[in-house]
């Protein structure tokens, strides 16, 4: 798809440069004609005919062939002006504009060497016809025509706009393309790179989206020492609403459930799909904090009537925190987390728990082996 818009874009461009030597060639004609000068009003026809026509069916694809064609006609256009009227009319700079166009060839798919001998060749032979026209022909040849001085400058002076002009624009164009193509790319790639950080079902960002956050937050940390949260949330008996309501139900609660999370949290917060029903947040805070959000989503979830085509279906949630202050990686982090997690679902689901390990342990201990209660205390 690129590709094609890029040729597209090309192929314009490459036509309306032949378009343009033929309105340049066309308004020579009508100026040989005026001043009655042989030979010329015929060949300019001829050339804009031949230009017109190469408008018309240039591509990139037969690059070579209608460049050689421009290139030929240009050629004679210039020998046989200064052959009529001198090398004063400026007609020979038109093979200077050639010179930029024939770097279009990198855009062909020739051999590099190919490309190569073909941008070296024709820059020489424009360099030479150039010098020919401008030097040679003049100190071998009497000029045919005889136009009064007037005629003379204004001939000069269109031929130099002329070819100056289109030297312009061929520059710009190529340019412009090249601009607008980057441009395209670069779009191209940071939408990917969207589209590669988010979940598509429920629209949050996924597991690589989120470890970008998480790298943020704990850079920020080490230089603020403003501690953040970060949860992992897991549906609880999960397997049991797709077995009882069918997969899109399940799919539904993770989108509804992803909107209603999200609209518990804080602006600062993230919230991403960590795995298939797990998610995760990072909220900026202290524990004692952020819990007062993990909490409400937990009873919101709790409470919250999920409608699948007329069934009503309930979810619970069990979310495990752990809070960054003694250096802990985002991964670190993670982990304890998720232990956090793991013990809420050992303790009976639909629960926040949150707290290091080692209190909970001793908590545990004081309760003789019993059961982990709903949530520990603050670090
Ligand atoms: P627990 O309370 O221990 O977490 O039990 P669970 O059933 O939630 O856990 P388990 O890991 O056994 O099952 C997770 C289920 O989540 C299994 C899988 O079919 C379901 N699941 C994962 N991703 C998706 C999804 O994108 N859509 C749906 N509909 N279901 C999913
Ligand atoms: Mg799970
Ligand atoms: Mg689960």
């Amino acid at each position: 798809m690129i590709i094609i818009t890029y040729l597209y874009d090309i192929n314009r461009q490459f036509r309306s440069l032949f378009f343009g030597s033929g309105i340049l060639s066309i308004l020579n004609c009508l100026i040989a004609f005026a001043l009655e000068l042989p030979f010329l009003p015929e060949f300019y026809l001829l050339s804009a005919l031949v230009f017109v026509f190469s408008g018309c069916f240039a591509s990139l694809h037969s690059f070579v062939l209608f460049y050689l064609l421009s290139f030929s006609v240009t050629m004679c256009q210039s020998l046989l002006t200064v052959y009529v009227l001198g090398d004063d009319c400026g007609i020979q700079l038109y093979l200077l504009a050639l010179l930029v166009p024939v770097h279009y060839i990198r855009m062909t798919d020739h051999s590099k060497a190919f490309q190569n001998c073909f941008i070296i060749g024709v820059s020489c032979a424009c360099i030479a016809g150039y010098l020919i026209s401008d030097e040679i022909i003049d100190d071998f040849l009497h000029p045919l025509g005889y136009i009064d001085q007037f005629s003379e400058l204004f001939f000069t002076f269109k031929n130099v706009v002329g070819s100056l002009t289109l030297l312009v624009y061929v520059g710009n164009t190529f340019a412009r393309g090249y601009q607008k193509e980057f441009q395209r790319l670069a779009d191209r790639s940071s939408s990917f790179e969207v589209k590669a950080q988010h979940d598509v079902l429920t629209g949050l960002k996924n597991r690589r989206g989120a470890e970008s956050v998480l790298t943020r937050m704990y850079q920020e940390w080490k230089y603020t020492r403003i501690p953040f949260t970060v949860a992992i949330g897991d549906i609880d008996n999960f397997k049991q609403v797709n077995d009882r309501y069918g997969h899109e139900a399940g799919d539904m609660v993770l989108v509804d459930l992803s909107r209603l999370a999200q609209g518990k949290l804080p602006g600062n917060a993230m919230i991403c799909r960590w795995g298939g029903e797990e998610f995760l947040f990072a909220i900026p805070g202290k524990l004692e904090q952020t819990c007062f959000y993990l909490e409400e989503i937990r009873k919101t979830v709790e409470n919250h009537p999920f409608l699948y085509e007329g069934s009503l279906c309930r979810v619970t949630i069990t979310i495990g925190a752990a809070q960054s202050c003694q250096g802990d990686s985002p991964q670190e982090l993670i982990r304890k987390a998720d232990q956090q997690m793991y013990e809420g679902k050992r303790a009976g689901r639909n629960q926040l728990v949150y707290g290091d390990s080692e209190r909970k342990g001793k908590k545990q201990n004081e309760k003789d082996g019993s059961a982990l209660g709903v949530s520990g205390g603050p670090e």
